[in-house]
C-alpha cells in the first residue's frame, strides 16, 4: 500500500503556501526576466573582517555545540551594542541568539500564542508573520494601514484590539514600504497596549538602515519593557543573509521560555559564526547606508517624474509606489510588466494589500536605471491605452 501522504501531513501546514515573494521571483525566472528588483537582500558581500573571524574560529576548532542562548561573549557584545545604538540596557539573560530574525520571530510567536489568540499585523507586511501565527494556532488579524500612509491611528488600533489580542507585530522601517512609524504612531500604540496583557513584537531588522534621523523606535517605552520583544538580524545591516544570524531581546522570563522553542528547533546557533557576529557589531555600516540612500533618491526621483504616487521611504531598501490609476491588480500589473519588458517587481498582494508594487533597489545601479527606463515606457503605454 502506498502511503496517503496528504492525509498524514499536519493539517495546518497543508493550508499554508510557499512564500509568495519567492513564487513570483520563480515566475520571473521562468518568463526570462532580465532585470530583477525582487529580493530583499543586500547586493554587497559580507565585509572581509567578518569573514576572516569565521575562518579563524574554524581553524581554532570551534566546532562543538554552543550554549543554547548563544555564547556569553556574543550576548555581552549584543548588550553593549544595543546600549550604544539605542541607549537601552539589556543583560545577557535577556538575549537569545537565533538563526536570523526569522527564527527570532517564529520563536517569539510560539512562546506566546495559544489556540485562538489574536495577533495584529499592520499590512502590507512581511508574510512570515501570517504563516507562523496560523501555524501556532493563533488568529492573524490584519490591520490595513495603507489609507493612513502606513501609520497607526488610534481609531485603527481601537478597531482591531479585543479581549483576545495577544500581540501586535510592528516593522519599522517596513518591508515592503520602506516607511517608518512616526512619533504619533508609536504613542498611539503605546497608549493602546499600556496596562493590557498585549505584547509588542518589534521586527527591527532594518533599524540601522535609516536615511534621515535615527529613531529608537518602540523600545523606548521602558515602563512596559516586559511587553516588548525585539527581533534582530545580521542579514540586512551587515550583508550577511546567508549566515542565518540574528537575536531576540526580551525579559529574562520570556527568554527562558523562548529558549525552549529555540532549543528544540535548532539546539544552538553555529558556534563558529558567533565570533564573526561580534566583529560585525563593531562594523561601520555608513558606507552601505550611503549607497542605498543614493539609490533610493534616484528611484524616488524617477517615480516622481513618472507621476507614480509614492510615500517617501525613510529606510530599508524598498519603495512601494501606487498603481491604482491603472485599474489592475498588482499581480496583473507585475505580470504584464514582466512579460512585456522583462523586468521583475513584486506585486503588493504578496504583502496582503492591493494597489501597490514593491521595488527592491538593493541591486546594481545600472539595473535600476534600465528598470526605471522600462517602467516609464510601460506606464506611459498603459496611460495611452486608457
Ligand atoms: N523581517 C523582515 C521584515 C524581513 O524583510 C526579513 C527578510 O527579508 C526578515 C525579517 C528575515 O530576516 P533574517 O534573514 O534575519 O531571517
Amino acid at each position: 500500500k502506498v502511503m496517503d501522504l496528504k492525509n498524514n501531513i499536519n493539517k495546518r501546514l497543508l493550508t499554508m503556501e510557499q512564500s509568495a515573494i519567492r513564487a513570483f521571483n520563480g515566475t520571473a525566472v521562468k518568463e526570462g526576466a532580465k532585470y530583477f528588483l525582487t529580493l530583499g537582500e543586500p547586493d554587497f558581500d559580507t565585509p572581509n573582517e567578518i569573514k576572516e573571524e569565521c575562518y579563524v574560529a574554524l581553524k581554532k576548532g570551534m566546532t562543538k555545540y554552543g550554549h543554547t542562548l548563544g555564547s556569553i561573549d556574543f550576548r555581552n557584545k549584543i548588550c553593549e551594542f544595543e546600549k550604544k545604538l539605542n541607549g537601552i540596557d539589556y543583560t545577557a539573560d535577556e538575549v537569545v541568539v537565533t538563526n536570523g530574525a526569522t527564527e527570532a520571530i517564529t520563536s517569539a510567536i510560539f512562546t506566546i500564542v495559544n489556540e485562538g489568540d489574536e495577533v495584529i499585523v499592520p499590512i502590507p507586511a512581511f508574510t512570515l508573520y501570517e504563516s507562523v501565527i496560523k501555524f501556532a494556532g493563533g488568529k492573524f488579524v490584519p490591520l490595513d494601514f495603507t489609507k493612513d500612509d502606513f501609520q497607526l491611528t488610534k481609531e485603527a488600533l481601537d478597531s482591531v484590539i479585543t479581549e483576545k489580542t495577544k500581540a501586535i507585530i510592528i516593522n519599522s522601517p517596513n518591508n515592503p514600504t520602506g516607511c517608518m512609524l512616526n512619533e504619533q504612531s508609536l504613542e498611539n500604540l503605546y497608549n493602546a497596549v499600556k496596562g493590557k496583557d498585549i505584547f509588542v513584537i518589534c521586527d527591527d531588522v532594518y533599524n540601522q538602515l535609516v536615511y534621515g534621523k535615527k529613531d529608537v523606535g518602540f523600545v523606548k517605552y521602558r515602563d512596559i519593557k516586559d511587553q516588548i520583544i525585539v527581533c534582530q538580524s545580521f542579514s540586512k545591516p551587515y550583508a550577511m543573509p546567508g549566515w542565518r544570524l540574528g537575536y531576540l531581546l526580551a525579559s529574562p522570563e520570556f527568554c527562558e521560555n523562548a529558549s525552549k522553542v529555540h532549543q528544540y528547533m535548532v539546539t544552538a546557533v553555529n558556534t563558529f559564526i558567533q565570533p564573526a557576529g561580534i566583529v560585525a557589531l563593531s562594523c561601520d555600516v555608513t558606507p552601505f547606508i550611503n549607497s542605498y540612500k543614493e539609490r533610493r533618491d534616484y528611484v524616488l526621483d524617477r517615480l516622481n517624474k513618472m507621476n507614480l504616487s509614492v510615500v517617501k521611504p525613510e529606510g530599508a531598501f524598498y519603495v512601494f509606489p501606487s498603481i491604482t490609476e491603472f485599474n489592475m491588480t498588482s499581480y496583473d500589473f507585475c505580470y504584464k510588466f514582466l512579460v512585456e519588458k522583462k523586468v521583475a517587481l513584486i506585486p503588493g498582494s504578496c504583502f496582503g494589500t492591493e494597489g501597490n508594487v514593491r521595488i527592491s533597489y538593493c541591486v546594481d545601479r545600472k539595473v535600476i536605471e534600465k528598470a526605471m527606463d522600462l517602467l516609464e515606457e510601460f506606464v506611459n503605454e498603459l496611460r495611452t491605452q486608457k
